[in-house]
């Protein structure tokens, strides 16, 4: 078996729900990334979460890292009510980048407590443990993890993720203004994209176009025509898009994907309950 990644929700900002976005989903950014030797990896906790919560706990209990590209609320809001939390037999280890408005413990702890939530993280009967990100990489298993900062405001990491029993690989970039990126942001992201060698998935930020791009300077995202570009000048050829505007319909993203099919036949938008395999 090799590294599969499940796609529990893309949507950007906000959860949408209604017949207008049911192919590709409503809930917000949360994906499950499961290495070849069974490795259970979490890339932020939106509410997309209870899709993953629900895939994992099919595969039985057991241990669970949730790595957090950064603490915005749509990234965060799973969190709440994850029925794992409650069971003794669930250990999670929280990682996330320490920011300049709080780490990831500072984060979560402050989600799951009044007056925001009723049952704060000490009192769920899961075991929890809280990482900082450090420069470097991290090893899960045969996983390895390296991560760089991307332009956003108030911070966030880019993930590569190495399956080194499998040698597939990936990169997850949500939440990136690829056209405020500073020279080091560049080099950093670039590399993550092309080192050791092109990954073979790259997910990205495309909520915007590049028609919608002045009128959104400084929101934190990128337009899907950078996405295309960035994936063309590091070799990738397999692009997943997501941080789907919630303005953006079903009608709205199947036109937008035939027209990235166009420039690049390996181009998709992430629809939320599909399951992809990382082929090498
Ligand atoms: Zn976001
Ligand atoms: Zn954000």
């Amino acid at each position: 078996m090799s590294m599969r990644l499940f796609i529990g929700g893309m949507r950007g900002s906000r959860p949408c729900v209604g017949a207008a976005f049911e192919e590709f989903g409503g809930d917000t950014t949360s994906l499950l990334v499961l290495g070849s030797g069974g490795e259970r990896l979490v890339l932020d906790a939106g509410t997309g979460m209870h899709a993953v919560a629900g895939q994992l706990a099919e595969m039985g209990p057991g241990e669970v890292t949730i790595l957090f590209s950064h603490y915005h609320l749509d990234h965060m809001i799973g969190l709440t009510m994850n029925p794992l939390f409650y069971r003794p037999d669930w250990a999670f280890s929280f990682v996330g980048p320490d920011l300049a408005d709080g780490s990831v413990r500072e984060a979560v702890t402050r989600l799951l407590e009044s007056p925001y939530w009723p049952v704060s993280w000490e009192q769920m009967a899961a075991q929890f443990e809280f990482t900082e990100l450090a420069p470097g990489e991290i090893q899960l298993g045969a996983l390895r993890v390296r991560a760089c900062p991307v332009p956003h405001p108030g911070g966030c990491r880019a993930f590569r993720v190495d399956d080194t029993a499998d040698g597939s690989s990936l990169v997850f970039a949500t939440d990136m203004e690829w056209q405020k990126r500073a020279d080091a942001h560049e080099k950093g992201f670039l590399a993550l994209c092309r080192v050791p060698r092109p990954a073979d998935l790259l997910i990205i930020d495309a909520h915007f176009g590049r028609a919608d791009e002045d009128a959104f300077a400084d929101w934190g995202h990128t337009c899907w025509e950078d996405g295309l570009a960035i994936a063309a000048s590091t070799g990738i050829e397999r692009v997943l898009l997501g941080h789907h505007a919630p303005e953006a319909d079903d009608e709205v993203l199947r036109a937008r994907e035939r027209q990235m099919k166009q420039h690049m036949p390996g181009a998709a938008l992430a629809r939320a309950g599909q399951w992809l395999e990382i082929n090498s």
